[in-house]
């Protein structure tokens, strides 16, 4: 027999989503592929490349991991057919790494063939410290036979310049991010100058390397950092849909190449907590949300 809080918990939880939601559509292009296409479209409009990604991670269940894997190959279909600038990012454990690491490289195979038919990169995000290595393998791995392709490297954990390194050596391309996972202390950095610190360290090994690489932050220092330090312009600008738009416009009008992340999908909520916690005023902008309902 239902109870009364069964009741009361599952309305407030409908609630709660629909409130979270509305906030979470900042950074989120919506549920659908066709939405993350028009905003992919709109980003091309403004002078920018896209990098769609669909949302999902930590995925235990195989039929759920080749769902993901039909979606991203429909996804970059309909990219080419309606003519997006752009490629698709995707998480390591939405194509079955908490699973199986073969499954994971064969479905990351299955995607880099079809960017491959149609002449779009592939990025591989990356994800907690427990799946760094696993990461990095399956990319290698890959690199070998797909060369436009690229992967996230972190610059909160300490074993980001020898994996940036080892990546280099082999010729492979690499993402900048700061990282946005919680990590214990002996995997990562924890104040925001040792963060930025190691990021500038990275910053100057790509800069020094041959390959191509994206420098992915909202960091106004460090973007103009990377100005300074950039001779050759074989780098791009990579920012999240929602953030900082304006500073997306003036590094478009100063010509250097700046793609945006735009995620869509139903499984939403992981990756807006992530961005939530990253600003202090986030919170307010939730709370504010559920104060005017
Ligand atoms: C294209 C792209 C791909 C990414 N891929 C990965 C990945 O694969 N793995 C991973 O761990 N992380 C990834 N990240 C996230 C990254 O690790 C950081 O968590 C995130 O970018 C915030 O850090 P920041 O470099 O912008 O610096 P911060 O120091 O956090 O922010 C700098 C400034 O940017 C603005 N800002 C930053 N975040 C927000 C926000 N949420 N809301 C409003 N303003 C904000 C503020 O003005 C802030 O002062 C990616 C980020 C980008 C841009």
């Amino acid at each position: 027999m239902e109870t009364l809080s069964t009741h009361s918990h599952n309305y407030d939880s409908g609630l709660m989503e629909r409130l979270l939601f509305r906030v979470a559509k900042k950074w989120v292009a919506g549920y659908g592929a066709g939405e993350a296409v028009a905003a992919a479209l709109g980003a091309n409009s403004r002078g920018m490349s896209a990098i769609l990604n669909f949302l999902g991670e930590d995925t235990a269940d195989v039929s759920a991991v080749e769902q993901t894997v039909s979606e991203y190959l429909s996804l970059m279909d309909m990219m080419h057919a309606r003519k997006v600038q752009g490629c698709v990012s995707a998480k390591p454990t939405q194509l079955g790494l908490a699973i199986d690491y073969e499954l994971c490289l064969q479905n990351f195979r299955r995607l880099a063939d079809r960017a491959r038919e149609l002449g779009q990169f592939l990025w591989l995000d990356m994800e907690s410290v427990k799946f760094a290595e696993d990461t990095i393998a399956i990319y290698l791995k890959l690199l070998d036979q797909y060369d436009r392709t690229g992967v996230a490297i972190q610059a909160y954990l300490r074993r980001s310049a020898s994996d940036l390194l080892h990546i280099l050596e082999h010729g492979g391309k690499v993402r900048l991010v700061k990282g946005a996972y919680h990590e214990q202390e002996e995997h990562a950095f924890s104040t925001r100058e040792e963060v930025d610190a190691n990021y500038v360290k990275l910053m100057k090994m790509l800069f020094e390397s041959k390959s191509y690489f994206a420098i992915a932050t909202h960091d106004s220092s460090l973007i103009e950092e990377a100005i300074r330090m950039n001779v050759s312009k074989k780098f791009e600008f990579q920012m999240l849909m929602g953030i900082r738009d304006e500073l997306k416009g003036e590094l478009v009008g100063r010509k250097f190449a700046v793609s945006e992340y735009i995620p869509y999908g139903s499984q939403w909520l992981p990756y807006s907590v992530r961005r939530i916690r990253e600003r202090k005023r986030n919170l307010l902008l939730l709370a504010r949300s559920l104060i005017q309902q």
